[in-house]
C-alpha cells in the first residue's frame, strides 16, 4: 500500500509541470462568489420584536471627525481593524418594532435621496415578513434625509396607514421658512439643499393630516421621548419599556463604533451643534453604560443592536448582540 501511495505522489509531481497554461485554465472550475444576504435581523426583547432593516452601507472620510488629531483617528481605526479602502464604513439602519398591538417604524432610511447603494429599507421590510400597510406609526429621531426620505417615493406615502411623529423643534427648524435667516451664512447652502428632500418626503403625510409633532414629556404608542439635541436642534431618542430590558432608539447621537466610543468627546462634521452633540453623547452613554439598556442605533454596524460598556466611565465599548435563531 505504501509503495502505491508513493508511486502515485511521484507521478503527480512529474505530471503537473507538463500541463500547459491553456489546459490548466480550461480544466479549472471557477466557483462564483455569492452576494451578501443580510438585510433584516429579528431581535426579541421580552414581549417585543425588533426588526432591524438595513438601508445599506456608506463610506465616510476619517477627516469628518472633529477636534482630534488625524494620527489619533488613525491609531484608533487601526486598533479596531477598520478597513479604510473606501473610507470608514457606516451602516444605515431603520427599526421596525412589533409591540404586540402596534407596528412602529423608527427612522426610515434614505429611499433614493443618496443613490443606489442605499435605499433598501422597503425591500428588506417586505422580505422580513411584514407589509408597509401594517405600519401604524413612524417615529423620526430627526429629519436628516437618511432618516426621513424613506417614508415616501415620488410624492406617494410608502406607509399609507401610518402617522409620522417628529419633535416640535425639529419640524420648526426644517419646515419653518423663517429659519433660514437664523442660520449662519456658511451653513445656508447645506440647509437649503437639504430642506426640499425633507419637504418632499413628508408632503403626502401632511396632506392627509398624518404628520404630528410632539414635545418633551409626551408618550407615543408607549414610546417615551428623550431630548438628545445637538446633532440637530430637535433631535430626540425614544425609549420603549418591554417586559424585559428597556430599549433606547438612540438616533444619531453616535456615528462610529470606534472613534466615538474610544473618544466620545469627538464630534463629527454632520453635527449641527457639535458641542451640544458631544454633551448629549457623554450624558447618554454614561446612563446606558450604568443601566444596561438595549440600544438600537441607525449608524452602528448592522444590525445596530447591542449594549454600551465602560470600564473607566471615560471611554466606551460597543457590545453587539449575538445571533440568535
Ligand atoms: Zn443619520
Amino acid at each position: 500500500m505504501k509503495k502505491t501511495a508513493l508511486t502515485l505522489s511521484i507521478s503527480l509531481l512529474c505530471f503537473t509541470p507538463i500541463i500547459t497554461q491553456a489546459e490548466n485554465t480550461t480544466s479549472q472550475t471557477v466557483i462564483n462568489q455569492q452576494p451578501q444576504v443580510a438585510g433584516y435581523y429579528q431581535h426579541q426583547v421580552g414581549n417585543t420584536q425588533i426588526t432591524t432593516l438595513l438601508d445599506g452601507t456608506n463610506f465616510m472620510s476619517p477627516t469628518l471627525f472633529k477636534d482630534i488629531p488625524t494620527e489619533q483617528v488613525q491609531e484608533i481605526l487601526k486598533k479596531y481593524h477598520v478597513d479604510q479602502a473606501k473610507g470608514v464604513q457606516t451602516s444605515v439602519n431603520a427599526f421596525l418594532v412589533n409591540t404586540g398591538n402596534k407596528l412602529v417604524l423608527v427612522d426610515s432610511g434614505t429611499a433614493d435621496c443618496f443613490g443606489a447603494h442605499l435605499g433598501s429599507v422597503m425591500k428588506n421590510l417586505k422580505a422580513s415578513g411584514y407589509q408597509p400597510e401594517q405600519v401604524n406609526t413612524i417615529l423620526l429621531t430627526h429629519l436628516h434625509p437618511d432618516h426621513s426620505c424613506g417614508v415616501s417615493k415620488n410624492g406617494v406615502a410608502n406607509y399609507p396607514n401610518a402617522t409620522i411623529y417628529v419633535s416640535e423643534n425639529e419640524a420648526d427648524y426644517w419646515l419653518n421658512p423663517k429659519q433660514l435667516q437664523k442660520i449662519p451664512k456658511d451653513q445656508q447652502a447645506k440647509y437649503t439643499g437639504t430642506v426640499p428632500k425633507i419637504k418632499a418626503a413628508l408632503a403626502p403625510y401632511q396632506t392627509k393630516k398624518q404628520f404630528k409633532t410632539f414635545k418633551l414629556g409626551d408618550t407615543i404608542d408607549g414610546f417615551e421621548v428623550i431630548s438628545t439635541q445637538g446633532h440637530t436642534p430637535g433631535h430626540f431618542s425614544y425609549k420603549l419599556k418591554t417586559s424585559d430590558e428597556d430599549v433606547i432608539f438612540i438616533g444619531d447621537i453616535v456615528h462610529s463604533h470606534t472613534v466615538q466610543f474610544d473618544r466620545p468627546e469627538t464630534a463629527i462634521d454632520y453635527d449641527i451643534d457639535p458641542k451640544a452633540a458631544v454633551q448629549t453623547r457623554l450624558k447618554q452613554f454614561a446612563d446606558y453604560a450604568k443601566h444596561g439598556q438595549t440600544i438600537a442605533a441607525p449608524h452602528l454596524p448592522f444590525p445596530g443592536i447591542g449594549h454600551i460598556y465602560s470600564a473607566d466611565e471615560k471611554s466606551y465599548q460597543w457590545i453587539p448582540v449575538h445571533f440568535k435563531d
